[in-house]
């Protein structure tokens, strides 16, 4: 393993491959800050159908955010590994062995392991069927089937010390062979434990899928990238207890759930308008329920044994209220029955017992 020296901390850098090894082929994706083909990467065994993700050069900070992804994903692929896409390594492509695709600059890559995100999902018109198919499970258990994969893999970064946050449909991966969504783009994850890619008061986020308290810590709260590592390690457990910055990423699962289980809330846009209606109603689903007035047809996934997707969706789209303390610090407020629902915990929520009952109806 390579090292390298960042902000005072060694940090393993992982696998570097040749740049004549690799081959570009077609375009799978492009987000705001990275631009991914499938490609072929030879080694002695042969040849790999392989994902190459190149770090746009002309988007301010880019550069920057490679690194941090290249550091993301070395760490979570050994502490969590199997929640996000298979990483292999990275290339480090100079100016001499360059071509018109593989350009200078900071390359990742991954093993092949699909082409469909659960956003190509959300844009069919029969993608309950679709998912079901793909994923062999029956349609009345296809949310919570995804919710559970979710839901597992955030536990897994999260137990980590990781909070992803930019968890939305674009972000997860059908694994084909392994009939699972997987996390990827860790562009914005917070390593809370090291430090890594995380400034308190910066945001990089998407809004449509943010939670409105915009942060995962309370942006008083001690800079963890500037503090000494051994430092680091000591302060985070209490940290994490303190404040469970995991939330943030429940809320986002939140909203990948309404949008998967209710129809009309697929596209983009009907996202964003429910978001405004749903700040309206101080993030009080019921409310926005009863002011929307659904068709049967749009909440029937929700409904079902007695309206579990309803508690689920409320328990992880609650606010975070900040709380002044006596000495003057802020916490978010954790405790209790308005406590927004910690992914590990929506884990044991009863709709999940829909994804349960359909794993031992495949099995039998
Ligand atoms: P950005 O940081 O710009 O959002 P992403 O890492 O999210 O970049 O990648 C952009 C798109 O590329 C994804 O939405 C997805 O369609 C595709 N993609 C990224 N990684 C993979 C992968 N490992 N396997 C398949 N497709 C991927
Ligand atoms: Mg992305």
């Amino acid at each position: 393993q390579r090292l390298s020296v960042r902000s005072g901390v060694l940090t393993a850098t992982g696998q570097r491959f040749a740049a004549e090894a690799v081959s570009v082929k077609g375009t799978l994706g492009e987000g705001s800050y990275g631009q991914v083909f499938e490609g072929a990467l030879s080694r002695q065994g042969g040849t790999e159908r392989v994902v190459l993700k190149r770090v746009k050069t002309r988007v301010e900070g880019a550069e920057e955010m490679g690194q941090m992804e290249l550091l993301l994903n070395v760490y979570a692929s050994q502490k969590a590994r199997g929640a996000i896409a298979q990483f292999m390594g990275h290339i480090e492509v100079q100016p001499e062995e360059a071509n018109y695709r593989l350009t200078p600059g900071l390359w990742l890559v991954w093993k092949y392991e699909g082409c469909r995100t659960l956003s190509y999902y959300l844009r069919r018109r029969d993608c309950i069927q679709a998912l079901a198919k793909d994923l062999a499970v029956p349609e009345q258990a296809v949310v919570a089937t995804v919710m559970k994969q979710i839901l597992e893999c955030l536990t897994a970064l999260h137990n980590a010390g990781v909070v992803h946050r930019d968890v939305k449909p674009l972000n997860l991966i059908l694994s084909e062979g392994e009939r699972r969504f997987k996390l990827i783009d860790l562009g914005a994850a917070a390593d809370l434990r090291n430090g890594t890619n995380y400034a308190p008061d910066e945001s990089i986020l998407d809004p449509s899928y943010c939670p409105p308290e915009q942060y995962c810590l309370p942006t008083t709260g001690p800079h963890l990238g500037r503090q000494l590592a051994p430092l680091k390690l000591a302060i985070s457990p209490l940290l994490w207890s303190r404040h469970k910055p995991d939330c943030f990423d429940s809320y986002s699962t939140g909203l990948v759930m309404m949008q998967l289980a209710v129809p009309k809330l697929r596209t983009t846009s009907a996202l964003k308008t429910f978001n405004k209606s749903f700040q309206a109603c101080k993030c009080d689903l019921e409310a926005w329920r009863e002011r929307e007035r659904l068709a049967p047809a749009q909440s029937a996934l929700l409904d079902a044994d007695d309206g579990a997707g309803w508690d689920l969706a409320q328990a992880l789209l609650r606010p975070r209220k900040l709380e002044v303390l006596d000495n003057g610090g802020v916490e978010f407020i954790n405790e209790g029955k308005g406590a927004r629902l910690r992914v590990f915990a929506a884990l044991k929520h009863r709709f999940m017992k829909q994804a349960a009952a359909a794993g031992e109806a495949l099995a039998a």
